[in-house]
């Protein structure tokens, strides 16, 4: 950490859930709203059939993190910012507490719950926190908005897994925290870091399928040891 110029993070839901974010997918199980599938409801399928639907679901887990702030694991990544030449923070949670914490430049590869785009046109809109059910629900061209957010079926926002890439080509060290690395292909970032030379640090409670990778596993909380370090 001393000797690092260069610091690449990827985190994952495991962080948000030390700040009481559900996850949705833990558990082995599937979770159902509403008599469906967490995957059916949280689809592309689903955005072209029944939109208000999607935004039921949507402004339910917006209400639920109402009650969700920033945790020291949070913060502890903002402040690193201002500690190396180059940090590049990559994570997969779309619930938008790594901003909250006063991070920058936030790469959110599956997108972000408080933001919504223009089914036609892509406008984005930014949503107040406060602000739900959302607002607004019609873009200026006419058509309605979805949530900024990857569903199942579809891509990733052009350029934000090359971005990540790119950073963990090039550091010093890269951490993975909160994730069990499994969903590619943020999932890939690691590997290319390690590949590439960097020191490859895991921040997890539980062993990973990337654990034997790592030259370094940390199991605990990373809202405990992410200030120690
Ligand atoms: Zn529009």
């Amino acid at each position: 950490m001393d000797r690092a110029n260069s610091v690449g993070i990827l985190t994952g839901a495991g962080i948000s859930a030390e700040s009481g974010v559900p996850t949705f997918r833990g558990g082995g199980g599937t979770a159902i709203w509403k008599g469906m599938r967490f995957d059916q409801i949280s689809s592309a399928e689903m955005v072209r059939r029944d939109l208000p639907a999607v935004w039921e679901w949507f402004d339910y887990r917006r209400g639920v993190l109402q009650e969700c702030e920033p945790n020291p694991a949070h913060r502890a990544i903002a402040n690193w910012q201002d500690r190396f030449e180059s940090l590049t923070l990559v994570t997969q949670n779309i619930d938008g507490l790594h901003r909250g914490a006063g991070s920058r430049d936030v790469i959110e590869v599956h997108g972000n719950i408080h933001r919504s785009r223009c089914v036609s046109c892509s406008k984005m809109f930014q949503m107040d926190r406060a602000c739900v059910p959302h607002d607004p629900d019609t873009c200026v061209c006419g058509s309605p908005v979805r949530p900024d957010v990857v569903l199942f079926g579809e891509m990733l926002p052009e350029g934000a897994y090359e971005k990540g890439a790119e950073a963990a080509a090039s550091c010093d060290v890269f951490f993975t925290i909160g994730t069990s690395a499994l969903v590619y292909p943020a999932a890939m970032l690691p590997e290319i870091a390690k590949r590439s030379g960097a020191f490859l640090v895991e921040v997890n409670p539980e062993e990973t399928p990337l654990t034997s990778s790592c030259d370094l596993s940390l199991r605990g909380k990373a809202g405990e040891l992410l200030p120690l370090l």
